[in-house]
C-alpha cells in the first residue's frame, strides 16, 4: 500500500539523516562509491536507504507513449534504474505542462571517461524527444574546494570539459551551460541564501557526513548544487515561469544533494525537483567499484587511442570466462561477473545480438575472446566519434553556449 502523503514527506526527511553510516557495508556518496568488501554495489539497498523508487516498466513504457520514440537502451536496460516524482514529471507534460532539464559535472580532470558520458548521452536523448530546455552546470567550485587545484586550473578544466560536453550534441537552441564561478550570483546567490537558512548543520552532516575536521567550503557548497532546480535561478530563461518542474538525470551518487534540495523546495514555493538515477558504469576490473578517473587501469577515456582501448579491455577487463577452454566449452562463462557483457550492455545498442552474444558466451560457444573483440570495436567506434565530434567544437561554440541569454525557441 502507498503510504499517505505526509508520511512519505517524513521518509525524505528522516532518511536524511542515516547516509553516511553505511550500516550495510557499502559506502556511497557523491566522493565515495564501494560495495561491501569484495561484493558488487547493491542498487535495491541504495534505493531503500534513500528512499528512492524503481523505474518500473510501466513507466519506460509511458515515456515511450508520451514521446512515440523508442525509449533509449539505457532505459531499456535498467541503467538508469531509480526515481523520485518521474511520473509526477510525465504527468505534467501529458497535460501540456512543461519542464526543464538540470545535470551538471564537477570538472576534476582533463579527460572523461566512459562513466562520465553516461549522464549526458542520456540528458541528450530525454532533451531531444521531450523537446525541453537544459541548463548544465559545471562546478569549478567544487572541485576548487574538494581537490587541490587552483581556481584558475578549475576554470580551464571547466571549459575543457564543456568541450566534450558540447561534444555529445545538444541543440545550442536549447540548452545554458555555466561554470559556477561565473555565474553564481544575482538570482541564483539569492536563491543559495534562501536554502542555507532552510537546511541546519546536523541536517547537513547527516546527509553529507561533513566532520568538525571539514573546511567550512564544504558546509557551504550543497545550496550551489541545489539551486539550478529552481528556475529563478535563471531569470534571463524562466522569467515569469516560477512554476515549471525540473527533471534532473544523473549518477545516484548525488541523490543527496537533491534529497536535500527536495526538503527545501517547497518551503521556497517550488516544485521538488523530479530525478531520473542511474547505475554507476563498473570499473574494468569488476562491479565493486565504478570506473574512476583516479584509477587510471579502471578506466577509459574519451581521450584513449584504439590501441589504449584494445591493450585495456585485454588485459583489464574482469572476465567471467572460465579459465581452460575444455572447461569453458563445458561451463559457460558466468554472465553475473563478466564485465565484457556488463560494458556492451551499457554500448551495444542491438538487443537481438547482445541477446545472441549473452546466450553463446553462457553457453560456452563463444569465447571471451571473441566477447572482448566485439566490445573493442563498439568502444573504438564510440570514442572514434566523440573524438571527431570533440575536435569540431571550438572556443566559439562553448562561448555560444555559457552566454547568459534568453533562448527564444527552448520548447518545442
Ligand atoms: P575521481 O576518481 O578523481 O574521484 P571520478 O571518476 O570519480 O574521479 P568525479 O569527477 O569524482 O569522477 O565524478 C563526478 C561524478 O560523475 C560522480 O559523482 C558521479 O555522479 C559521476 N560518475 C563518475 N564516475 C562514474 C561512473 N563510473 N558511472 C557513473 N557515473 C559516474
Ligand atoms: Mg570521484
Amino acid at each position: 500500500m502507498a503510504p499517505p502523503p505526509a508520511a512519505a514527506e517524513q521518509i525524505e526527511t528522516t532518511t536524511t539523516t542515516a547516509i553516511h553510516e553505511e550500516d550495510d557495508g557499502q559506502v556511497v556518496n557523491p566522493w565515495e562509491v564501494s560495495a561491501k568488501d569484495g561484493g558488487k554495489i547493491d542498487y535495491d539497498k541504495l534505493i531503500d536507504r534513500f528512499g528512492c523508487q524503481r523505474l518500473d516498466h510501466a513507466l519506460i513504457q509511458r515515456v515511450e507513449h508520451l514521446t512515440s520514440c523508442p525509449a533509449h537502451v539505457f532505459l531499456r536496460r535498467g541503467v538508469f534504474f531509480a526515481h523520485r516524482d518521474f511520473a509526477e514529471i510525465l504527468d505534467a507534460y501529458e497535460r501540456g505542462d512543461n519542464f526543464y532539464l538540470y545535470t551538471g559535472r564537477g570538472p576534476s580532470s582533463e579527460a572523461l571517461h566512459l562513466g562520465h558520458l553516461i549522464p549526458f548521452m542520456f540528458t541528450k536523448y530525454l532533451q531531444d524527444v521531450f523537446k525541453v530546455p537544459l541548463v548544465i552546470q559545471l562546478t569549478d567550485d567544487e572541485k576548487f574546494l574538494w581537490k587541490n587545484l587552483t581556481v584558475e586550473e578549475c576554470q580551464r578544466l571547466a571549459r575543457e570539459n564543456a568541450k566534450d560536453i558540447i561534444a555529445c550534441g545538444f541543440d545550442i537552441s536549447k540548452t545554458f551551460i555555466f561554470a559556477d564561478f561565473n555565474y553564481v550570483g544575482g538570482a541564483f546567490y539569492k536563491n543559495m541564501v534562501e536554502v542555507a537558512k532552510r537546511v541546519t548543520y546536523n541536517q547537513a552532516v547527516g546527509i553529507f557526513g561533513f566532520t568538525g575536521e571539514d573546511h567550512i567550503g564544504k558546509v557551504s557548497f550543497p545550496p550551489v548544487q541545489a539551486v539550478p532546480s529552481f528556475p529563478s535561478s535563471f531569470p534571463h530563461l524562466f522569467s515569469g515561469k516560477e512554476n515549471l518542474r525540473c527533471l534532473i538525470p544523473c549518477a545516484i551518487d548525488q541523490d543527496p544533494y537533491f534529497r536535500m534540495t527536495r526538503d527545501v523546495a517547497p518551503k521556497l514555493g517550488y516544485h521538488k525537483p523530479a530525478l531520473i538515477e542511474s547505475l554507476f558504469f563498473p570499473a574494468l576490473q569488476g562491479e565493486t567499484g565504478k570506473m574512476s578517473a583516479s584509477d587510471p587501469n579502471s578506466a577509459i577515456y574519451v581521450t584513449d587511442s584504439a590501441k589504449d582501448i584494445k591493450n585495456k579491455v585485454n588485459k583489464h577487463a574482469f572476465s567471467g570466462g572460465q579459465d581452460s577452454i575444455e572447461k569453458h566449452r563445458q561451463l559457460g562463462a558466468n554472465l553475473e561477473v563478466d564485465i565484457p557483457v556488463k560494458y556492451l550492455s551499457f554500448f551495444l545498442e542491438d538487443d537481438a545480438e547482445l541477446e545472441h552474444i549473452k546466450k553463446e558466451y553462457g553457453a560456452g560457444r563463444m569465447l571471451t575472446g571473441e566477447v572482448k573483440q566485439r566490445l573493442i570495436q563498439v568502444l573504438t567506434e564510440l570514442v572514434e566519434r566523440h573524438r571527431r565530434a570533440r575536435a569540431a567544437v571550438t572556443d566559439e561554440m562553448v562561448d555560444a553556449f555559457m552566454a547568459v541569454r534568453p533562448l527564444p525557441h527552448m520548447f518545442g
